[in-house]
């Protein structure tokens, strides 16, 4: 004997609920629902009203979907951390000796500065207003490092 609500017409995710079925499973109601996608599934009424099944089996697709292209955006930044991360030592073939790091000249009292800055995925982040370059290489470039590339998982020596 089970005396059940009536579900019909109303929606759970992405089913809306057709008529209750004769049969039982579990022994309770099984309704007849129709997914947004199209399909048809048949559901117990306890995995509506908990939550438990929100679609034909389309949504678990989609979320599969979602996971695969986080997964593929990671692995595409870890490649870029570790392109940058090849040589950890700063590079002393520029004109400061430190990789990232340039110098100019304040604009209106001529003073020599340094500069950090660094290019992730095409988009150039600064750091300025260093007066020497080792300041501006461990205080700016290495902090924007730590802001702008990805921690890394897996140390590459
Ligand atoms: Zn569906």
């Amino acid at each position: 004997m089970s005396k059940s609500i009536d579900l019909t017409g109303k929606r759970f995710g992405r089913l809306v609920v057709i008529e209750k079925l004769n049969e039982r499973k579990r022994n309770r109601v099984v309704w007849r629902c129709k997914c947004d996608c199209g399909n048809y599934k048949n559901v117990v009424s306890t995995d509506l009203t908990t939550g438990e099944t929100r679609s034909c089996g389309c949504l678990k697709i989609d979320q599969n979907e979602v996971n695969l292209r986080e997964e593929y955006e990671n692995k595409r930044v870890k490649g870029i951390a570790k392109h940058l991360f090849k040589d950890k030592e700063p590079r002393k073939d520029s004109s400061t000796g430190y990789r990232g790091v340039t110098k100019y000249y304040t604009r209106k009292s001529k003073e020599l500065r340094y500069r950090a800055w660094i290019t992730v995925k095409g988009h150039s982040y600064y750091k300025s207003g260093f007066k020497t370059p080792e300041e501006a290489y461990y205080n700016g470039r290495l902090e924007l490092e730590k802001i702008y590339l990805p921690q890394q998982e897996d140390k590459e020596e």
